[in-house]
Order: C-alpha cells, then sequence, then structure tokens
C-alpha cells in the first residue's frame, strides 16, 4: 500500500486514514474480492469516516467496540480520536491484516482484534463504553440486539446500517416501519437517526441507502426472563402483524383469542389493537399480566 511505500521512501506524508488508492492498494495486497455475503462495502472517504467518529462523540481514552473493521477506515478514524479499539472481523485474512496496517498508520495505537463471528462473540478482551460500526448490512439488527445483550458495559453508539432498517430500528408506535426491531431495540434505549451516508463513498458502491443511528442506553424495563419472555410476544405479534392481537397472540396467551383477550385486558391492552401500535413497555405489561395470572 501507499503507506508502505512512503514510509520506504522515508517520506513523512503517510496518510492516518484510508483514501480510494489505500483501498485499493490493501485489497491488492491481499487479493480480497468484496462479497456482498459478508456485507463487504469498505468506506474509502476520511471526510466520511472523521464525521461518523464525531458524531460518535468518541473521547480520547476510551474503548470502543468496533464490529467488521474490514480494511480499517473506521478503526483509523476512532484510533486518530484517541480511543483504543477492540474489532471483531469475522473475515480472516483482514483479521490478520488489520494489526499491520495500524502499525504503519497510526503506530502506537491500542487495538485489539477478535476474529469471530460478531453473533457468537460472548467474551471480548476489554469491555467497551461505546460501539461504533459500519455494520454488515444483511445481519445489523441481529448483530446489534446480541452486542446489547451480552454486553452491558456498551452504554452508547453509533452504527452505520442500510437506510431502512435504521428507520425501523428508530421507529416510533404507528409508523409503518415499526416493527419487531424496533420493540426489541427500545428495550434497550433509546435510537435516532442522525444522518445519511452516500453511496458513493464505499467500495464497491452499494445498491442501497445508508444512514448512521445513535442509540443511548437506558435501564431496562424488566428481568432478562421477562426481556425474553417480551421478544417472544413481539415476534408473534410482528409475524402477523395484520391481525389483531388476540387472534396474533392466540398461540402464545392460553391458545385461544379468547384466553389472548383476557389476558390483553388484564393488561390495559386492547384486544383488537395491533402490534404496531404497542411499545416495549405494553408487551411486557402483557407478559406480566400473564404470569401474574398463571401464579394466581
Ligand atoms: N468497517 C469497514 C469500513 O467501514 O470500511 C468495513 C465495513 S463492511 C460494511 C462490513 C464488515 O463486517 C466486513 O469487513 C465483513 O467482513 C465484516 N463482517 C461480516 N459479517 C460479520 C460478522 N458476522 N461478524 C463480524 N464481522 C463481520
Amino acid at each position: 500500500m501507499n503507506a508502505h511505500r512512503h514510509a520506504a521512501e522515508g517520506v513523512d506524508a503517510t496518510p492516518r486514514l484510508l483514501g480510494p488508492a489505500e483501498i485499493r492498494d490493501l485489497a491488492h495486497l491481499l487479493d480480497v474480492t468484496p462479497t456482498k455475503k459478508l456485507g463487504q462495502n469498505f468506506v474509502h472517504d476520511a471526510n466520511t469516516v472523521r464525521r461518523i467518529v464525531q458524531t460518535a462523540g468518541v473521547q480520547p481514552g476510551e474503548t470502543v467496540l468496533e464490529i467488521g473493521p474490514g480494511l480499517g477506515s473506521l478503526t483509523l478514524g476512532l484510533l486518530e480520536a484517541g480511543a483504543s479499539v477492540v474489532a471483531v472481523e469475522i473475515d480472516g485474512r483482514l483479521a490478520e491484516q488489520l494489526p499491520h496496517t495500524v502499525r504503519v498508520m497510526q503506530p502506537g495505537r491500542t487495538l485489539s482484534v477478535v476474529h469471530a463471528d460478531a453473533l457468537r462473540v460472548t467474551e471480548l478482551p476489554e469491555d467497551a463504553v461505546r460501539l461504533v460500526a459500519n455494520l454488515p448490512y444483511n445481519v445489523s439488527v441481529p448483530v446489534l440486539l446480541h452486542l446489547l445483550e451480552h454486553f452491558p458495559s456498551l452504554r452508547s453508539g453509533i452504527v452505520m446500517v442500510q437506510a431502512e432498517v435504521g428507520h425501523r430500528l428508530a421507529a416510533e408506535p404507528g409508523s409503518k416501519v415499526y416493527g419487531a426491531p424496533s420493540v426489541k431495540a427500545a428495550w434497550y434505549g433509546d435510537w435516532r437517526t442522525v444522518g445519511q451516508v452516500s453511496r458513493l463513498v464505499f467500495w464497491p458502491v452499494p445498491n442501497v441507502d445508508s444512514v448512521l443511528v445513535g442509540f443511548e442506553r437506558g435501564e431496562e424495563p424488566g428481568t432478562e426472563d421477562e426481556r425474553r419472555a417480551t421478544f417472544a410476544l413481539v415476534d408473534a405479534a410482528f409475524q402477523q402483524r395484520r391481525k389483531m392481537l388476540r387472534q396474533s397472540l392466540a398461540g402464545a396467551l392460553g391458545g385461544s383469542s379468547a384466553a389472548a383477550a383476557t389476558a390483553l385486558e388484564r393488561a390495559g391492552i386492547d384486544p383488537q389493537s395491533r402490534g404496531e401500535q404497542l411499545r416495549v413497555q405494553d408487551f411486557l405489561a402483557v407478559v406480566r399480566a400473564s404470569n401474574a395470572a398463571v401464579e394466581a
């Protein structure tokens, strides 16, 4: 890559972030052909990277978790801001190269690379307070929910996701795009979209639009058992989102629509309403009401 060439020539012009030339050189060096399956669209625009890091409010000295560092575009931006980075990458070639890239472009920074599937990690070398990532698009929601479930140290974050997914994560009840991901995400805190990202900053150029989504973690409204039960109810409600809750939740609440209606009424929810009208607290209230009925 150019950075190697500059260093070898003793020229003090080593870029600190990856631009199109460095991305091209690195991909060539590693013989990487980006795959759709792994959602590999690499950012080659330093301004976009700095904007993400700034929007995320990354503080010097804190530990940031990055999922899918790829060739290192965002990683270098986070390190430039003075953060320590824990990066989880599923692609072995990319995971292996990243420490070398950082050593050349920003020597002396603190980086741990974990070569793993982010959907399966349950331990990390360090507790991270913030998540900053350009997520692989096909698994962005499950990755987010998995991380929030397993890493309570994460207090906030900014992630880049497919626009449609971002709007869904941040949606309020009653909106057309409000769905299971919106309700589940809300269990963990507040979500908002914080900007759009041009397709042109990626290589290869994706055929979907991207947005930045931010979250601030809040107090979880219930226990872990209640969370599982709530999420199961949410899945049932949105699997048949056009149906009234007394129908869509019949299987989950007593096996009949009459039993479901009773459970919903006990929680103060109109049995004729639909899943898209309920907040996460409403689903939790139904779980609690049906637990109380079983115990009584
Ligand atoms: N952060 C880089 C950037 O902004 O240029 C790359 C982002 S690219 C959209 C997604 C990255 O996630 C790829 O490097 C891909 O290999 C990685 N990835 C895909 N699925 C993954 C998974 N399940 N766990 C960890 N990394 C994954």
